[in-house]
């Protein structure tokens, strides 16, 4: 863990991501960049002026990442299918579908898709980046640490963190996508490989024909199964219950949302707009463990019935049919996202656990850099060459996405591992102190790891919101502005 902390720690202070830009001044560059991508989005001008191919973009999987590349492939001029399994399994909150928070950095790459979707989503979300955010003390509700959301995306210009209920955002992307290239009830199960192009294979039989195929399914993706074989996800040690109720707390024109921290336990509660709150209970406990006879409601009242008011405020306002429990996966990193015409994005490529809320933010910046790289792929030369050139465009996309995402996810898998440890005070259950039940001693690694956190915490968040940066610049766009100086 502490070589995890060290990577983490070198890469924020060296800036060395090679994605990432922390001055403003830069930021302003890449904003402009996508002002210019923007104008540029007519297929027809593009294609005119480029006198590219656009080749045809299968994309197996109708999550937030499918449906964004969806989108970002139709405004670059792609031809592009959508094959989704069930439009109606929106992931993440069941029956409920709760909301999602969006970063700074996710928001800004979907103004740079589409300024008009963005507004959209931005119109139906609930801003929270705005006020305080942060971690505290479950049982105390003291303030362990405290993130800005707002000030590194005001001085670059970015878009504010918010929340927005996943099938609203659905219901965009897919409106703005079209029904008539999100095919529905079309599961992928497979796929066939040739020289020159790739064909999905539905599960009722149908095939479909294009030049690359985009694994957007999610961590269980058959595309990835078929690539590298099956392998076991990783179950987090977390098991995830959570409800959405009316109750509202007094400070909620100040908090955006809080994370209650506890020895094995930790409890999220945020702000979704329209006078509901959204909470997460998370739970040290082996998978598959089987609820309690008293049910989801009576066992979290029993597991945070000692944690600060608010905590079981919400758990108590919250009816037992409201409550949903869900195990945590993620998998391992993997060096590759693809091979050959087929790639791999979002959830499918790099699962992570949800702890830092980054998932879809990592996909949404996945769809960008993917985009990118196929567009720069040039019409002239053999069939040979051009297959080459998509192979070496979807490698591509990979190799400049892999350092970012494996910092995301070595950091969810530390915080899941320190929330593991979080206890504050010492036990003292024998000794001649034990009989002073209210004796409260801090563990000095307590205090010195809060210190660090409030150091590198902070710095950690300013690099998610800046987020994708310099590689928003396609290599055309910097040979554009080298020529220009
Ligand atoms: C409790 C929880 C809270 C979270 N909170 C946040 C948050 O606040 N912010 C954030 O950024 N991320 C969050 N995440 C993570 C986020 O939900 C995921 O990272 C994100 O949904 C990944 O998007 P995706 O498109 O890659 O995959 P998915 O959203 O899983 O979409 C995959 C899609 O593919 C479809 N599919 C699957 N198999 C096939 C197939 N064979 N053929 C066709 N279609 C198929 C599925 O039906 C689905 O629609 C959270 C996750 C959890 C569990």
């Amino acid at each position: 863990m502490l070589a995890s902390f060290q990577y983490l720690n070198s890469c924020i202070q060296n800036q060395s991501y090679g994605i990432l830009d922390f001055r403003a001044k830069k930021y302003s560059k890449i904003r402009s960049y996508c002002v210019r991508c923007k104008s540029s989005l007519d297929p027809t001008l593009d294609e005119e002026k480029d006198g590219k191919r656009k080749f045809k973009i299968l994309i197996a999987g109708g999550g937030i990442g499918g449906l964004v590349l969806a989108l970002a492939a139709k405004h670059r001029g792609f031809e592009v299918e959508v094959f989704e399994k069930d439009l109606s399994l929106v992931r993440g909150e069941g029956q409920h579908r709760g909301p999602i928070q969006l970063m700074s950095s996710a928001l800004a790459v979907l103004e740079a898709i589409d300024e008009n979707v963005a507004k959209q989503i931005m119109a139906a979300g609930c801003v929270t980046g705005n006020r305080t955010n942060g971690f505290v003390d479950g049982v105390s509700g003291e303030w362990f640490t405290k993130f800005d959301l707002s000030s590194p995306a005001v001085s670059r210009g970015l878009p504010i963190t918010q929340v927005i209920c996943r099938m609203e955002l659905q219901d965009i992307l897919v409106n703005a996508v079209g029904l008539d290239i999100v095919r529905n009830n079309s599961e992928v199960v497979d796929f066939i490989e040739e020289p020159s192009k790739v064909t999905v294979i539905l599960e009722d039989g149908r095939q479909y024909h294009g030049d690359v195929l985009v694994g957007a399914d999610g961590i269980w993706s058959n595309v990835r199964t078929k690539l590298f074989g099956r392998r076991e996800a990783k179950y987090s040690n977390y098991t995830c219950y959570s409800g959405i109720t009316k109750l509202i707390p007094p400070y909620i024109d100040s908090v955006g949302y809080r994370v209650f921290l506890g020895l094995n336990q930790y409890f999220a509660a945020l702000d979704i707009g329209n006078g509901n709150m959204q909470w997460f209970a998370f739970h040290k406990q082996p998978p598959m463990s089987t609820d309690t006879p008293g049910g989801k409601k009576k066992l979290l009242e029993e597991k945070f019935g000692k944690w600060c008011d608010e905590v079981i405020a919400l758990i108590q306002e919250t009816p037992e049919s409201m409550i949903l429990q869900r195990e945590i996966y993620d998998r391992d990193m993997i060096c590759s996202w693809g091979i050959g015409r087929v790639a791999l994005l979002g959830d499918a490529a790099h699962p992570l656990q949800p702890n830092l809320g980054q998932g879809g933010c990592m996909a949404i910046e996945d769809c960008y850099q993917l985009i990118d790289e196929l567009d720069q792929v040039p019409n002239t030369g053999s069939d040979a060459q051009i297959s080459d050139a998509i192979c070496l465009a979807l490698r591509q996309y990979a190799k400049k996405r892999i350092r970012r995402v494996g910092i995301v996810h070595a950091a969810t898998r530390m915080a899941s591992k320190m929330l593991a440890m979080y206890q504050p005070c010492i036990q003292l259950k024998t000794g001649p102190l034990a009989h002073h039940s209210s004796l409260q001693i801090t563990y000095p690694a307590f205090r010195m790891g809060q210190a660090f956190l409030q150091y590198l915490l902070p710095k950690f968040m300013i690099w998610m919101i800046a987020g994708h940066g310099l590689s928003l610049k396609s290599q055309r766009d910097r040979e554009r502005e080298a020529k220009q100086t």
